[in-house]
């Protein structure tokens, strides 16, 4: 039977995915914690064995007998299932369906987004109650289309150039939970790679076309990017628009530098090595397919990229 939230004894029906192996195994200890403060809805939970066991699990479930499904984990296993959500026959019902997050992953955003727009501060507990409590809320997706014909939707960013390879290299210091973004960061701006590409975006004003050397380049759906990362603070998540930001090559290690310690704060943008725009429609064309895509913090293979902003196409829960 279809949940009907008007029965005065009714219980909310949560489909829970706790990811064991993220952060340093965090999840499990979160869950643990809170686990009681949803004891008022019905839950059904899986614990993910392997890396798209969530796909295939969201790709088969009966999405009308769930108000929202709840990831305990990082942002990857949200872009599984969004991506499961999306890809579905029924696509456009199922990305009806609210997804929301419960911190335990090394890379939060999503919390930190839903939190933020509920004016609560960024805990599992506050997570929880907005699992509970929470109301549809829209999220733009941005459709990403590659060369190759594989469609990818991606909910919070993609980075490639600096960011991309510090996102993904750095997966071989899991071990050290958060903290591996700075040591291999540190590492990565030393050993600085320079990548040439043509970047060309669709505003009002109609389009344009950039193309160089770029040692830094990052396009945002959403306002933070990573837990305490406000990349781009003119972001909004129900806009239509991404936020592209980029450093060109001539800025060098000491431009980049000023960037990276001012992404936590978000004061980066009034730097004027910084390229800050919005577009509702981009390509990215990577000389050679050299560096490293990181898209929502999940590697994908460097290709020309066709992107397009859905406005409002994924739902999401807050208070
Ligand atoms: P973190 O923020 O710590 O990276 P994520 O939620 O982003 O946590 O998960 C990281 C990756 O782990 C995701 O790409 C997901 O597909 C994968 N994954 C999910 N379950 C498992 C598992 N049981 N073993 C290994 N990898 C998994
Ligand atoms: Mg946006």
């Amino acid at each position: 039977t279809m949940p009907n939230p008007d029965d005065p004894i009714y219980r909310r029906k949560l489909k829970i995915l706790i990811n064991p192996h993220s952060g340093r195994g965090t999840a499990s200890r979160v869950w643990r914690r809170v686990e009681y403060m949803l004891a008022a809805c019905e839950l059904d939970v899986l614990r993910t064995q392997y890396r798209n066991h969530a796909t295939e699990a969201v790709k088969q479930m009966q999405i009308s007998d769930y108000d929202a499904i709840i990831v305990v984990s990082g942002d990857g296993l949200i872009h599984e299932v969004i991506n499961a959500l999306c890809s579905r026959d029924d696509g456009d019902q199922a990305r009806m369906c609210p997804v929301s997050m419960i911190p335990g992953g090394s890379s939060n955003a999503l919390a930190q987004i839903l939190c933020d727009k509920s004016g609560e501060e960024v805990t599992a507990e506050n997570c929880c109650f907005i699992a509970a409590k929470g109301n549809m809320h829209p999220l733009d997706i941005s459709l990403m289309r590659t060369e190759s014909g594989k469609l990818i939707y991606s909910f919070l960013s993609l980075a490639w150039a600096y960011i991309g390879d510090v996102d993904i290299e750095s997966e071989v210091c899991r071990c050290c939970g958060p903290f591996r973004f700075d040591l291999y960061g540190f590492w990565r701006l030393l050993a600085l790679r320079r990548f040439n590409a043509t970047v060309t975006w669709e505003d009002e004003e109609g389009e344009h076309d950039e193309t160089g050397q770029f040692i830094y380049f990052v396009v945002c759906n959403t306002p933070f990017i990573g837990t305490g990362l406000n990349f781009a603070p003119k972001a909004s998540i129900e806009d239509g628009m991404n936020d592209i930001l980029f450093v060109r090559g001539n800025a060098g290690r000491r431009g980049l530098l000023q960037v990276l310690l001012r992404e936590d704060s978000g004061r980066h943008v009034d730097l004027p090595q910084l390229n800050y725009l919005k577009a509702s429609k981009w390509t990215l064309t990577p000389e050679n397919n050299r560096g490293i895509y990181s898209i929502d913090g999940e590697f994908y293979p460097t290709e020309k990229l066709t992107v397009e902003v859905l406005n409002n196409y994924a739902t999401v829960l807050v208070l």
